[in-house]
């Protein structure tokens, strides 16, 4: 056992060697962070990753590509983008991460995403490492054609670092069905490989059912389970969620499915109140089939509102999903939360609450559950999908929707025995921290210094 003292002095250490090695990547520094200041007693326990040098390896990406994206728009003109996978973690297995295309992305953004996967991917238990990539390319009011001819030029680079053992993408913020098929089309014509080295894919061309609803599903069944530890469930809670995407749309489905009514929306043009409810449909219609705005679903749909400049937040509520982007929820909004009467927040987004506004949730009671633990269920599936590629067996609707509910129940658990184990119980995001670094850590000491 080392002293407690030497232990969070080589975690202060080890953090700012990382700071200083990457100077400028604010979100990479919060993802640090948030895992240090629960790792404490793990690393007092064992003193083998401290001889190993394991958190210092843990903090350092074992291969971060960035490259040139160059493409022509409709209108001719040549367009320059950015490139980037951070292939973070291979201790568990292929790195796995979904591709991001958002005019935010920069190398900081990605490595945070590509820290939390490794932790998340480790709490499946399906045997995946951690990655994440992208581009600061944005899709919103490009036509199909510009879609597809950036995928093409984005994938005629990045065929050479992956491969279905080796690193396997998946969708995120930006990349969905459409940008999964032009990357995999572009794949297969440069590699003559019919492989599976993307998830997200058509159902037709190797996709799997139930992979597009898995995270949101995935996210209100951990909630579910973290509210039947103070004997509640998701029947009859006030829910309020936040982005529009592909997260945010089956966590609506979902909790309407199991009782709840759902009376928020939003995008990054403002957030939608629909008192009556939010009718499911119509968000489909506008957001999946007409890659609308908010505002288009409240022109159509009598007595919803629509508020810019303002924060969901503070719409009332028992159960909050943050489903859009990291950093969404501050402070402020946990407050207003708390005197709206929330009981649970599950993260359906990555890192979407703040250090202090985490801090402020659990300091008032609130049952919180960490992106880490309760998105799991998007990659999980997407380790379903590996598994039906190679077995050249595609499952039922039904055989993956009860297999992703057992793996979010494992991880619920999980997370939940470890917070206890470990003294804090309730205590979620130090059971996923923990329980994920300890696969991790154990993993990397059995492959050697490597
Ligand atoms: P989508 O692109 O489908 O949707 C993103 C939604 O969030 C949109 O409504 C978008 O609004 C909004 N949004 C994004 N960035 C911002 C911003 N800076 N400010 C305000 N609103 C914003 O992405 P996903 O639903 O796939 O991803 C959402 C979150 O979930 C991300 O954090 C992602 O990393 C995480 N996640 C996703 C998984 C998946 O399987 N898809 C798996 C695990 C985590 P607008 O269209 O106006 O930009």
């Amino acid at each position: 056992m080392l002293q407690q003292l030497d232990v969070q002095q080589e975690l202060e250490d080890v953090y700012e060697k990382a700071l200083r090695r990457n100077p400028g990547e604010p979100e990479f520094h919060q993802a640090l962070r948030e895992v240090f200041d629960t790792l404490g007693p793990v690393v007092a326990r064992h003193p083998e990753y401290h001889e190993q040098a394991i958190l210092q390896r843990m903090v350092e990406p074992e291969r971060q590509i960035m490259f040139r994206v160059p493409w022509v728009d409709d209108a001719g003109v040549v367009q320059v983008n950015r490139g980037f996978r951070v292939q973070f973690n291979s201790a568990l297995g292929p790195f796995k991460g979904g591709l991001r295309f958002h005019p935010s992305v920069n190398l900081g953004i990605v490595k945070f995403l590509g820290f939390e996967q490794t932790f998340k991917n480790a709490l499946t238990g399906m045997g995946i490492g951690g990655g994440k990539g992208g581009s600061d390319f944005d899709p919103h009011g490009r036509s199909d054609a510009e879609v597809m001819r950036f995928c093409q030029s984005f994938m005629t680079e990045l065929h050479r670092h992956i491969g279905e053992y080796t690193d396997v993408p998946a969708g995120d913020i930006g990349v969905g069905g459409r940008e999964i098929g032009y990357l995999f089309g572009q794949y297969k014509r440069l590699t003559n490989r019919y492989e599976g080295v993307l998830t997200g894919k058509g159902v037709g061309w190797g996709g799997s059912l139930a992979r597009t609803e898995a995270t949101g599903f995935g996210a209100v069944i951990f909630a579910d389970r973290m509210l039947a530890t103070k004997g509640q469930s998701m029947e009859g809670q006030r829910v309020i969620i936040s982005g529009s995407g592909n997260v945010a749309i089956y966590a609506v489905a979902k909790a309407q499915e199991l009782g709840a009514h759902v009376v928020t929306f939003s995008d990054s043009s403002g957030y939608v109140v629909d008192e009556a409810g939010v009718d499911l449909g119509l968000l489909r219609e506008v957001k999946e089939v007409e890659r609308g705005r908010a505002a288009d679903y409240v022109a159509r749909r009598p007595g919803s509102r629509l508020i810019q400049g303002g924060r969901v937040w503070d719409v009332p509520c028992t159960v909050a999903l943050p489903c859009a982007t990291q950093n969404e929820l501050d402070v402020h909004g946990a407050e207003a939360l708390v005197r709206g009467g929330v009981v649970a927040v599950a993260e359906g987004a990555n890192m979407p609450t703040t250090p202090d506004a985490t801090e402020a949730l659990q300091g008032a009671d609130v049952l919180f559950a960490p992106g880490k633990a309760a998105n799991a269920g998007g990659v999980a599936t997407s380790a379903l999908e590996m598994q039906q590629n190679a077995g050249r067996d595609p499952w039922s609707f039904s055989q993956v929707a009860s297999r992703l509910e057992t793996i979010m129940d494992g991880i619920h658990d999980e997370c939940a025995n470890t917070a206890e184990e470990y003294g804090d119980p309730g205590n979620y995001v130090l059971g996923a921290n923990v329980a994920g670094f300890t696969k991790v850590a154990d993993a990397m000491l059995a492959h050697g210094v490597i």
